[in-house]
């Protein structure tokens, strides 16, 4: 132990003294409360190191001369949210249709997204040619404003026109022998993952065969893409695990999970993303949600949004729906079906929908679906490290991105309140950080 600590002494004190002079256009970040993202407690009174857009180092009272210093006291950093399940570009005003689907529209999405301290996010299969020419990698390499843009490109759904019809470049094979050159096709948009759609919308559509999607995941696996899936009911899940899925990426919601499929799920390394905010925006406007009239949320909404889902018979469309009944039994069994998921061990990532329908706003939800995962039963720690390091785990960033260590791109959130105590504090955003430069004051700005 000594000997390790005469080590550490002996590596800070050379650090000290090789650092001086090329400090010059470093960041120090000084007193501040750091949530790593690694799982590990709160580490208070830190100063961060940034050269470059990097982390240099995370210690306690760093000496280096040049830097420009940023006292921190009192405040809180984290790392910036990975939102792996969203979908950009065709949301607009109260609509959302590929017709909305341009590069100012999908500028103004990242920018968003970047306001409410999202620094990357995965569309989810609605995405159109129009980002494969360049743009995409642009975001990526940050060389355009908001947030970086991962693509699952064009979505797999069923021959059935009507689920996902706003979204007409879908791919919807009738048998398994078109999957090959659809597949071939999607490549070469490079996707980060392959998404499909496992559902019959309540009984509304036909459901993709399973002869279809083993199919689909054959062909990504064959190229090295994981496959991520749409799905509502536990045996599909149980199906789609046993067919080598990758991804879950909504929230098993028709009953709770047994134990056979914790197991396998657990055993074939799938990655969870619940999406339990999409399950509470299906009834939560027929009676008024405590956060509707905050700032925060208002901020992310399109125009005319807030006026349609505080409108009286708004409210009265959905109290009357058929669904009305169902959705609200999904998101109680949705909650219960994330706390056995995560106790069981299986990796859980951040991802919320937010983007594909106006209701589903973009930047605020990230927020929300962090404190209905505590609301679940997960500490704000887990709900942070869900929604930070594992999320850049699921989009295969996190060699450079997703925690606050040292090496990692300095993309991170400056809180006035600790989340750990309540995880709504990380709605208190004072500014939010791309590559070691303040990019934004929050979404109140
Ligand atoms: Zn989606």
């Amino acid at each position: 132990m000594k000997k390790i600590l005469l080590l550490l002494q002996m590596s800070s004190l050379l650090f000290c003294a090789g650092s001086h002079a090329q400090h010059t256009g470093s960041i120090l970040l000084k007193n501040a409360s750091v949530i790593d993202g690694t799982g590990s407690a709160v580490r208070s009174n830190m100063d961060i190191l940034i050269t470059s857009g990097k982390i240099m180092a995370i210690q306690k009272d760093i000496k280096v001369s040049g830097a420009r210093e940023v006292d921190l006291s009192g405040k809180t950093v984290m790392p910036s949210l990975i939102c792996a399940h969203a979908h950009v570009g065709t949301l607009k005003g109260t609509t959302s249709s590929a017709d909305n689907y341009t590069r100012g529209n999908l500028l103004r999405h990242l920018k968003k997204y970047e306001d409410y301290g999202v620094s990357t996010v995965l569309a989810m299969g609605t995405d159109r040619p129009l980002i494969f020419n360049g743009f995409i990698d642009s975001t990526q390499a940050g060389l355009l404003p908001g947030a970086r843009l991962y693509s699952a490109g064009y979505g797999f759904n069923t021959p059935d026109p009507n689920p996902g019809s706003w979204m007409n470049l879908l791919l919807r094979p009738n048998s398994p022998d078109e999957v090959p050159a659809m597949m071939a096709q999607l490549a070469a948009v490079k996707p980060t993952v392959v998404k499909i759609w496992v559902d019959d919308h309540g009984g509304n559509a036909q459901k993709m065969k399973p002869e279809i999607y083993k199919a689909i995941i054959r062909e990504a696996h064959l190229r090295n893409i994981g496959v991520a899936a749409h799905l509502f009911y536990a045996e599909d899940a149980r199906k789609l695990t046993e067919a080598g899925i990758d991804i879950i990426a909504h929230s098993i919601r028709d009953k709770e999970v047994d134990q056979d499929l914790l197991v396998k799920m657990k055993e074939k390394n799938v990655t969870y993303i619940p999406t339990l905010s999409l399950d509470e925006y299906q009834f939560v406007y027929a009676d008024r949600p405590d956060w509707v009239d905050d700032a925060f949320f208002k901020a992310s909404l399109e125009p005319g949004v807030f006026e349609m889902i505080t409108d009286k018979s708004y409210s009265e469309k959905i109290k009357s729906s058929p669904d009305y009944q169902r959705n609200m039994a999904a998101f109680k069994t949705a909650m219960v079906n994330l706390k056995k998921i995560y106790d069981a061990g299986i990796k859980v990532a951040l991802g919320t929908d937010s983007g594909a329908f106006p209701i589903r706003t973009q930047g605020f939800t990230e927020h929300l679906e962090m404190e209905l995962m505590v609301k679940a039963g997960l500490t704000p720690a887990q709900a942070i490290t869900i929604s930070t390091r594992n999320a850049a785990r699921a989009l295969q960033i996190d060699h450079d991105k997703g925690t606050l260590e040292k090496g990692k791109v300095a993309d991170l959130i400056i809180l006035s309140a600790n989340p750990a105590d309540d995880i709504r504090n990380t709605r208190k955003i004072e500014s939010v950080w791309k590559e070691g430069k303040e990019v934004s004051k929050g979404p109140l700005q």
